[in-house]
């Protein structure tokens, strides 16, 4: 898969739910795909832990569950796609997310010659979300800050191991998480059947245990990679 993903980049946009797991999918998938990815929730959040003029006039919309404006987010978008290796495929975690930031996705990258090769969109109810993310905490302190489960004592081992202590999201918070779906509900679901009707949608199940969900995740890749290189492994 590496060797076409080189001679054909693929750049792929992992669409979901929050508490589909998009952050944890994303680290497995680009190791496996060699892939760069962009993460547009953690640009967001670096900003506001910078402290700057940006960091500041975002910082409260983030606590809310509240989207970025989408002018605002046009310009982050350019500026991190402007700074990718050219000769390397892409992982899109958190953009677009409304109709309008799809439509300007697809002239930015033109410009950056690129074409959308998939969207993956991972399906989970609302229900499993709402536990996972209030069970959700940020392994910070040792190194990439990881995400833990208060349920997966394995994931809180690892996190002890490293040194490291747990943090919770501000917008993890109940409240705050009931706001983001009814936000991704409203605003992100339409671009299901936009992307279905340009027949660029991958439908994965989201529910199981994160390795699952890699597997499948990673096997519809490669389904993908190989029918663009014309059956070739
Ligand atoms: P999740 O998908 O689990 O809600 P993210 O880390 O992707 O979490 O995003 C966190 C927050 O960052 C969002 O709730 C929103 O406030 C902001 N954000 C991220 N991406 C975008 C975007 N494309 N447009 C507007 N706001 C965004």
């Amino acid at each position: 898969m590496t060797q076409s993903a080189a001679a054909y980049p693929i750049n792929l946009v992992l669409l979901g739910p929050p508490g589909a797991g998009k952050s944890t999918i994303a680290a497995p998938l680009i190791a496996e795909c060699n892939l760069q990815l962009l993460a547009t929730g953690d640009r967001l959040r670096a900003e506001v832990d910078a402290g700057g003029e940006l960091g500041r006039s975002i910082a409260d919309l983030l606590e809310r569950g509240q989207l970025v404006p989408d002018a605002l987010m046009d310009r982050l978008m350019r500026s991190a796609l402007e700074q990718l290796d050219p000769r390397r495929g892409c992982l899109i975690d958190g953009y677009p997310r409304t109709l309008r930031q799809a439509l300007s996705f697809e002239l930015m990258l033109a410009d950056y010659n690129r074409t959308l090769t998939a969207v993956i969109a991972l399906e989970l109810d609302d229900d499993v979300a709402v536990r996972r993310l209030s069970g959700r905490r940020i392994c910070s302190g040792a190194g990439s800050p990881f995400p833990v489960h208060i349920d997966d004592p394995a994931s809180l081992e690892r996190c002890r191991e490293r040194g490291g202590h747990l943090v919770q999201r501000d917008d993890d918070k109940p409240e705050v998480v009931r706001e983001r779906l009814q936000v991704y509900h409203e605003q992100t679901a339409p671009l299901i059947d936009y992307y279905r009707s340009q027949s660029l949608l991958h439908p994965i199940d989201a529910d199981g245990t994160p390795d699952e969900v890699v597997a499948r995740v990673i096997a519809e890749v490669r389904r993908i990679t190989r029918t663009r290189s014309g059956g070739a492994p």
